[in-house]
């Protein structure tokens, strides 16, 4: 068996963003309560430690939420340069090593958590989280997104569309059952607005809306 090399608790890694999880943190949801999750969905840009680059996920994964609009892991105690949950902290956290990436990656290799293993599919809520998928996937929205950053006049109205027409969605769900948009992330994932804002900072102003 491999030997996982010591963690120094420098809080290098905690501070760069929250670990994906995986099927063998699925107790974590109950333990921790779902709003200290969030969705990214397929598609969306994110790190890829193996090749250290960003690139878009080919698959969803549920994720620890940072802190306000930053990355920081929820659970990371800048204080005390510690974790809070360290007895409990997920499988990428546990095999995490700044001396070798080799454990973190055939940990990446495990299944991912995702929406589907923790709510019931057939629900009303699984039917919101196909239909907003359905209408609004990641993975169409990407080239409007890199087009609009070497647009330098305006936005592209398809996407301007696309971003009111997502914002109108989550507003209706969110006031049907009596939600912040923020308490969708475990379900829908955060706005497009907000999940493609790296590829253009223009989209931030639609946080205003
Ligand atoms: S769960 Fe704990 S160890 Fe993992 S990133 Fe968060 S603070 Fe760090």
């Amino acid at each position: 068996m491999a030997v996982i090399p010591l963690c120094h608790q420098c809080g290098t890694c905690c501070r760069k963003g929250g670990p994906a999880l995986h099927q063998e943190d699925l107790e974590l949801l109950d333990r921790l309560g779902l709003a200290s999750f969030v969705c990214l969905r397929k598609g969306e840009p994110a790190h890829d430690p193996r090749v250290d680059a960003v690139r878009p996920l080919s698959q969803e994964v549920i994720k620890i939420r940072g802190k306000e609009k930053g990355w920081e892991c929820l659970y990371y105690d800048k204080v005390v340069s510690g974790c809070t949950i360290y007895q409990d902290r997920p499988l990428e956290c546990r095999v995490l090593s700044c001396k070798d990436s080799h454990p973190l990656f055939e940990a990446m290799k495990r299944p991912y958590l995702q929406r589907k293993d923790f709510i019931q599919q057939g629900s009303a809520l699984w039917a919101c989280i196909q239909s907003h998928e359905q209408e609004f996937p990641v993975n169409n929205v990407l080239p409007l997104a890199t087009r609009s950053r070497q647009e330098k006049q305006h936005i592209p109205k398809e996407l301007d569309q696309i971003f009111r027409a997502e914002i109108a969605y989550r507003l209706t769900l969110g006031d049907y059952v009596q939600a912040k948009d923020e308490d969708l992330w475990p379900y829908l994932g955060r706005p497009l607005w907000l999940v493609l804002a790296p590829y253009d900072s223009r989209f931030l102003e639609y946080g205003k809306i």
